[in-house]
């Protein structure tokens, strides 16, 4: 797939870093126009963003002001530098953004879960050459996402960005929506070039963490930053608590550090080599001991199944956990890695043994 780099996507663009900002919701004209000129002094913000039509979890909430909030934001374009982008949910969306000049157009979470709404999207958008950003959908499902970057690419959209907000946490955290930057990874494998935008507001749910989730981005070498501004947090109709004024974002962009991806550094290089090379043999050790473990595990199996034994004992594996997070401990591993690392093994050791038993009923 050929996609259009971040620095090519407008003439003026010269940064290959792109920090998106502006409010949840346009709520009004003043309140647009007031954040649109504060966010166009900080010089690393090159486009505002809106909301203007608000998916909300239950009627009643505040669903956005509709098509005159793209009055304001023709009105932002003419007094600032910035380029604005709205969320588009369906092809009227989409029709009605065009129509006002918006300049990128992005598929927020709750729609890239369903394929027809993004297909009736990207069908609209055929034909048009406007810049596209799909969220991740709210389930931590990589080909969901990769779907809906599929549609829209197939509609002929070639400046197309992932946008990276977390997805809805099955276990109680202090972040509103959890980073799963292993799936960001895969997906940035899969589709080489395609620009990697991380969102952490709605990641963070809480202004407090905005700035620590944004440098991960940064240290993983991902292509940008949306961050919700409000020139009033407190009082703003939708996600309040995760907005930023545009001061605090000012502050927030200059205490990030852009890391280099790579360097000519000879002497880098070659401790880096040297170091790989280590990591390499020690990942094969570690294979090739799972392998051996295997043949141990299904032996036991075997044992089992003659004797008609069960494959769960409980005792012995809560003991075998606790002795080895002793051992683990004292090497100085993370133990919820090595929880997590545990289960996996024991799982599988069910998996393997349950396969020999069942072989004997068949
Ligand atoms: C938003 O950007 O305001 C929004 C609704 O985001 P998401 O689709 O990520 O929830
Ligand atoms: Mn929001």
């Amino acid at each position: 797939m050929d996609f259009i780099p971040l620095e090519r996507w407008f003439d003026d663009q010269s940064d290959q870093y792109m920090i998106i900002s502006g409010p949840c919701s346009a709520e009004t004209r003043g309140q647009v126009l007031e954040t649109a000129k504060q966010l166009d002094k900080i010089t690393q913000v090159q486009v505002f963003r809106a909301g203007v039509w608000k998916p909300r979890t239950r009627p009643g909430s505040f669903e956005g002001v509709g098509v005159k909030a793209l009055e304001w934001l023709k009105e932002v374009k003419e007094k600032t530098r910035l380029k604005v982008a709205v969320e588009v949910a369906t092809a009227m969306h989409v029709e009605q953004a065009l129509k006002h000049g918006v300049d990128i157009l992005w598929i927020g979470a709750r729609t890239t879960v369903n394929p027809f709404s993004v297909q009736a999207i990207a069908d609209a958008l055929r034909g048009v050459d406007v810049p596209v950003l799909v969220k991740n959908p709210l389930n931590p499902d990589l080909y969901l996402w990769v779907g809906a970057l599929e549609r829209v690419y197939g509609a002929g959209v070639r400046r197309l960005a992932a946008v990276h907000r977390g997805f809805f946490p099955f276990e109680k955290t202090h972040l509103r929506n959890v980073p799963k930057w292993e799936i960001a990874i895969e997906l940035k494998s899969k589709f080489h070039g395609l620009p990697i935008i991380c969102d952490p507001s709605h990641m963070a749910g809480d202004s407090a963490y905005i700035e620590s989730l944004a440098q991960k981005s940064l240290d993983l070498d991902l292509d940008g930053l949306m961050i919700e501004a409000h020139i009033d947090p407190q009082n703003a109709l939708s996600d309040a608590s995760q907005q930023v004024t545009p001061a605090q974002l000012k502050v927030i962009l200059e205490n990030l550090r852009h890391r280099v991806v790579d360097v000519k550094d000879r002497d880098y290089r070659n401790i880096l080599e040297e170091i790989r090379g280590q990591i390499d043999s020690i990942d094969r050790t570690i294979l090739e001991t799972l392998a051996q473990r295997d043949r141990l595990v299904r032996r036991i199996g075997k044992e089992k199944m003659k004797r008609n034994i069960s494959v769960l004992q409980l005792e012995r594996w809560e003991q075998m956990r606790s002795d080895r997070l002793i051992i683990a401990g004292k090497l100085g591993l993370d133990e919820k890695f090595v929880k997590n690392l545990l289960e996996l093994l024991h799982k599988e050791s069910i998996s393997l043994q349950t396969q020999i038993m069942n072989k004997r009923s068949v």
